[in-house]
């Protein structure tokens, strides 16, 4: 067995207090790796406590409940007791202790030990036990795998099993990413057997869209999108960009574009998909690519970010004007080597 691994197998062993975390703005591999790695180690009689930088979107909420889960947005206080008395702490689906925004203060100063799980490129090193596995799905098929390697898996119970789905199946585009493989199948497999019903977990996170976001949405395609794939640019490329006048005349809630960003990739002759958000902090940006474009290393120089080779987000202080501008300038950035 790997040494990280027998490593983290001692330590979910021993009596600790654990603290797990995931990313700021949770997406469904962070709400589900976070509340199923708060089952599997609930079953093994661990005392275990749930924080995160600020709330996830509605539909991934009720995936949190039993976890008493404290957002550092809302109760900075509390969150800074449970890091206290924490002995080890558990980050999740994110590569670099900025990802946990203004709570990386107390990542920092945390002085037990560190635990890290994730599956972005370049993880940071800053924890006495990483697990980084790049070609792996999402957060949630690894901790399957190390559950698996370290023989706990027996200590999956049913809410667990549907925790780590809802991971497996948001970050693999309900298996359609090419991050998906025989394994991926035979793990959802498992996880049947566990007891997790699928249809529910699609039927909770996608069953619920309101009017307004289903309207933001139809505005954003049939009204915001520039194609760049005809004369005179000839380049596959679309984005979409929304400014915060246009998100609130939709009265826009986290987690109302999750998804848009696909729409623009899913167009014929499309390679490269951009979603640009004006939010109250700065501008917000979601990059997806395929074939041989890698958004990643794009995102990282250019905009403040990161991520995966063909999903990576990043962050502009600027207007957004000013950043999209920015953002049409560098375009030939991408197609270099
Ligand atoms: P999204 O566009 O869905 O927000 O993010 C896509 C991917 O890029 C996710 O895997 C996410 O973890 C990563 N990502 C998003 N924003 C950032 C960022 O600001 N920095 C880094 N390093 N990764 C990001
Ligand atoms: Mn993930």
């Amino acid at each position: 067995m790997h040494e990280q691994l027998v490593a983290l197998k001692e330590l979910f062993l021993s009596h600790r207090k654990f603290l797990i975390t995931a990313h700021k703005s949770p997406d469904g591999d962070a709400v589900g790796s976070v509340s199923g790695l708060y089952f599997l180690l609930k079953n093994l009689g661990r005392s275990v406590e749930v924080v995160l930088p600020d709330p996830p979107a509605k539909n991934l909420e009720p995936f949190l409940q039993a976890t008493d889960c404290r957002y550092f947005s809302e109760q900075p206080e509390l969150v800074a007791e449970r890091f206290r008395s924490a002995d080890c702490f558990i980050g999740l689906d994110f590569n670099a202790v900025s990802r946990v925004g203004e709570m990386q203060t107390l990542v920092g100063n945390f002085s037990g030990t560190k635990v890290l799980i994730d599956h972005h490129t370049h993880p940071e090193d800053f924890a006495d036990i990483l697990i980084s596995d790049v070609q792996c799905s999402s957060t949630c098929q690894l901790l399957y795998e190390c559950f698996e390697i370290m023989a706990l898996q027996l200590s999956i119970s049913a809410e667990a099993a549907c925790a780590l789905y809802l991971g497996i199946m948001t970050d693999t585009g309900s298996f359609r990413f090419p991050s998906v493989n025989a394994n991926t199948h035979r793990i959802v497999s498992s996880l049947i057997g566990c007891g997790l019903e699928p249809w529910k977990i699609h039927q909770a996170v996608f069953d619920h869209i309101r009017v307004d976001q289903l309207k933001l949405r139809g505005y954003a395609v049939s009204e915001k999108l520039t194609l760049l794939n005809q004369q005179p640019s000839n380049l596959p490329v679309g984005y979409i960009a929304l400014t915060k006048e246009e998100l609130q005349r939709f009265h826009y809630q986290s987690g109302d574009t999750e998804g848009l960003v696909n729409v623009i990739l899913s167009i014929e002759g499309i390679k490269v998909g951009v979603l640009i958000q004006e939010k109250s902090d700065g501008v917000k940006m979601s990059f997806r690519s395929k074939d041989e474009i890698h958004v990643n290393t794009f995102a990282r120089n250019y905009f403040n970010g990161g991520g995966h080779i063909y999903a990576a987000g990043g962050y502009s202080p600027d207007e957004i004007d000013v950043t999209i501008a920015k953002f049409v300038g560098l375009i030939p950035e991408l197609f270099q080597d």
